[in-house]
């Protein structure tokens, strides 16, 4: 499993699809992507290979410059297209990509439900994209606060990578278990589970500790905090080798 995002100036869908294929050694049984094409989102998910998802993609629009995603190894959920991620929340806004597992998902996900939330996947991911959701409804928060508020009402293990669509110059991502490198380049980040997607467009790179959750901005300095106390962190930006 993997996840793979990039926020920039260059076309994201060829950087996330090769990215996901340097990936593949992790093992996955499903792949997907979301693309941003700065007007809406663009969604394509699979059972199967990355080359399925390039095939089942080949006749969408997947051009634009903010994308995500996704090798899954399912855990909760048979390996299907809808348990694919990425996953949306229901208004369409939020879009997640997500490695682990929410241990505590069932009791949160029938919260929701009598919230009147409707789930369309088997799997604890579309739980957290919906808290989040709710979270960020019910509290009128940013995103990047409102991952932070759902992620302290989770168990589990993670590494996220949220988008919203309202505010659509930012990713957010988060870690906890699974592993989380940011690539630092200019005027362009990507994001990935170690830095083979992205090691030929910069040799700087963030690694996130685990319980640290990053607010990537186009253009903007990225913030990188505590997920528990919120308490700012200063990232040690690492010189890779080629
Ligand atoms: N628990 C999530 C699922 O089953 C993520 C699995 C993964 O790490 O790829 O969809």
């Amino acid at each position: 499993c993997g996840i793979v995002g990039y926020i920039g100036h260059r076309e994201a869908y060829p950087i996330v699809i090769k990215g996901l294929q340097r990936l593949e050694y992790r093992g996955y049984d499903s792949a997907g992507v979301m693309i941003y094409d700065g007007n809406d989102i663009v969604v394509s998910k699979t059972k199967g290979k990355v080359v399925d998802l390039e095939q089942k993609s080949a006749a969408a629009n997947m051009s634009g410059t903010i994308g995500i995603g996704h090798t899954r190894w399912a855990t909760h959920g048979v390996p299907n297209d809808v348990n694919s991620h990425p996953h949306v929340s229901n208004s369409g806004d939020l879009v997640i990509i997500h490695n682990g597992i929410i241990e505590n998902y069932a009791p949160l996900k029938e919260e929701l439900i009598k919230r009147g939330y409707v789930f369309h996947s088997d799997t604890d991911t579309e739980v957290l994209v919906n808290l989040i959701e709710e979270v960020q409804k019910k509290e009128k928060l940013k995103l990047g606060k409102a991952v932070q508020v759902a992620l302290n009402q989770v168990v589990g293990a993670y590494a996220i990578a949220v988008f919203d669509k309202k505010n659509p110059n930012e990713i957010v991502a988060a870690r906890l278990g699974s592993p989380l490198a940011i690539g630092i380049g200019e005027g362009e980040y990507f994001i990935a589970s170690d830095a083979s997607p992205f090691i030929e467009y910069t040799s700087n790179a963030v690694y996130l500790e685990d319980g640290e959750m990053a607010n990537i901005r186009l253009h903007k300095q990225m913030k990188v905090r505590k997920i528990k106390d919120d308490s700012l962190v200063d990232p040690y930006i690492q010189e890779l080798k080629m």
